[in-house]
């Protein structure tokens, strides 16, 4: 096939076979969201190239090497969302509804795109569930979102595969007295520094304490610590977390290296991690940015979001063998009328029944194939029983009930009865 008649690379179809694994995942997730009190925002894919730089900056991955970024027809620059946050505090703002203090607590989910090297679980268009929340500054915001994190991971039986790290990176004035000591303390072993860290020790040093290169690693041993640094108003949060997750008995191991890779962030920075993907191990991550909202032209607002990559969640329920079994059936009932006569027929009856049962998930077959290869079809698409409406049955105004799961015999159903019957025997979601 031409290249241009192919998907791009690192951006994937989600083919039908997928597609119930993701609507599970997405549902329970915004169920649990909407239980919590939690509202959908929905922003465009595209902004301001500007609104990223400012927001995620200029000395990040993302925006030095990962954004998808062009000219529009105006020359204006513009850049498919590489993340939601930025996107999300725009539109806050430029709706004015985190003005006067208003708490928001968002959530959105939808594609974003990163230029990377596309491997399993890191891709070039990806999907987030994302949320933010505004005007809360206490600890026990951060724990909510922790808890409900939590949660999740119950309901979807993942809690035993992830694990949560944590760390405070204190407000960005501790922030600037701890940079400090780590540049001294860097630039004391620059030359055993791997390349990457010696470019980073100048524009972004706490990033050096993100390196996968083992030698810079084991310089970093002996590095000063983030928290021996963080001012009392911090700590206080940082223990008032602790002390919440650990009334919920969430377990946590604090990771001082844990510094994310946005600027933005400040006190509370944390990531749920897994052992079962490889090398893309961050399934959920996010923290506390007070001076974002700030940052970019409103007033002083504390904030404080995470967001989940689906993709990774996806393979992990796979991997782990955690798609439900009712996934597997997306057919209850399937209808195979035989005859022109009684394929009218059938088109109405199935209209009764849906009115009745507007939850019933019936497949109506009409006049295609033989009787042996209808069957054969409504055996294949996993129904739980087929409804037979040849000649004699609209004679007689029945259709035949067949169990396809060997659950007894075939019957004669009157149309009238149908709905009635059909709600004893399928559950209905
Ligand atoms: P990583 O360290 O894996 O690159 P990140 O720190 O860049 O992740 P965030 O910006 O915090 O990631 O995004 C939150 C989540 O989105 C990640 O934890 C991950 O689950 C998911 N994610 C990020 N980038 C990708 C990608 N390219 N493909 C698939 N999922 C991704
Ligand atoms: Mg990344």
């Amino acid at each position: 096939m031409s290249k241009s008649l192919q998907a791009i690379r690192g951006m994937n179809d989600i083919l039908p076979e997928q597609t119930p694994l993701w609507r599970y995942f997405e549902g329970t997730v915004a169920r649990l969201l909407d239980n919590y009190g939690y509202r959908q925002i929905r922003m465009p894919i595209v902004e301001f190239t500007e609104l990223f730089k400012r927001s995620i900056g200029e000395v990040t991955d993302i925006v030095e090497k990962e954004m998808y970024t062009f000219d529009d027809r105006n020359g204006d620059s513009l850049t498919l969302r590489p993340e939601g946050t930025a996107a999300c505090v725009r539109a806050v703002l430029e709706h004015g509804i985190t003005g006067g203090g208003q708490v928001q607590k968002l959530w959105y989910i939808g594609p974003m795109f990163r230029h990377e090297r596309p491997q399993k679980g890191r891709y070039r268009q990806f999907h987030q569930i994302g949320l933010e929340v505004f005007n809360l500054e206490g600890p026990d915001i951060d724990a909510e979102l922790i808890v409900m994190t939590w949660r999740l991971w119950g309901e979807l039986g993942l809690r035993d595969a992830v694990k949560l790290e944590l760390n405070s990176l204190g407000t960005s004035e501790s922030r600037g007295r701890y940079r400090e000591a780590l540049v001294e303390f860097l630039s004391a072993h620059v030359d055993k520094l791997d390349e990457d860290s010696q470019r980073r020790l100048k524009s972004n040093p706490l990033r050096v304490l993100d390196t996968k290169h083992p030698e810079t690693q084991a310089i970093l041993v002996d590095a000063p610590k983030m928290a021996d640094y963080l001012d009392d108003e911090s700590r206080a949060h940082f223990e008032g977390l602790k002390a919440r997750l650990d009334a919920v008995g969430i377990p946590y191991v604090i990771n001082p290296k844990l510094v994310r890779g946005l600027d933005y962030y400040s006190k509370t920075v944390f990531e749920w991690v897994t052992d079962k993907l490889g090398a893309q191990g961050t399934v959920c991550a996010g923290g506390r940015y007070d001076g974002l909202v700030e940052q970019m032209g409103g007033k002083p607002t504390p904030g404080v979001g995470f967001a989940m990559g689906i993709e990774r969640l996806v393979l992990m329920l796979e991997a782990l063998d955690k798609v439900p079994e009712e996934l597997a059936r997306q057919v209850d009932v399937y209808l195979c009328a035989f005859g022109e006569a009684a394929e009218l027929a059938a088109l109405a009856l199935s209209e009764r029944v849906r009115d009745q049962l507007p939850n019933l998930r019936l497949q109506i077959n009409a006049g295609a194939g033989s009787f042996k290869s209808q069957f054969k079809k409504a055996d294949k698409s996993g129904a739980l029983y087929a409804l037979i409406l040849g000649d004699d049955e609209l004679a007689q105004q029945v259709v035949g009930f067949k169990p396809l799961r060997g659950q007894g015999e075939q019957q004669s159903i009157a149309w009238d009865a149908l709905a009635a019957h059909l709600a004893t025997c399928v559950v209905q979601g």
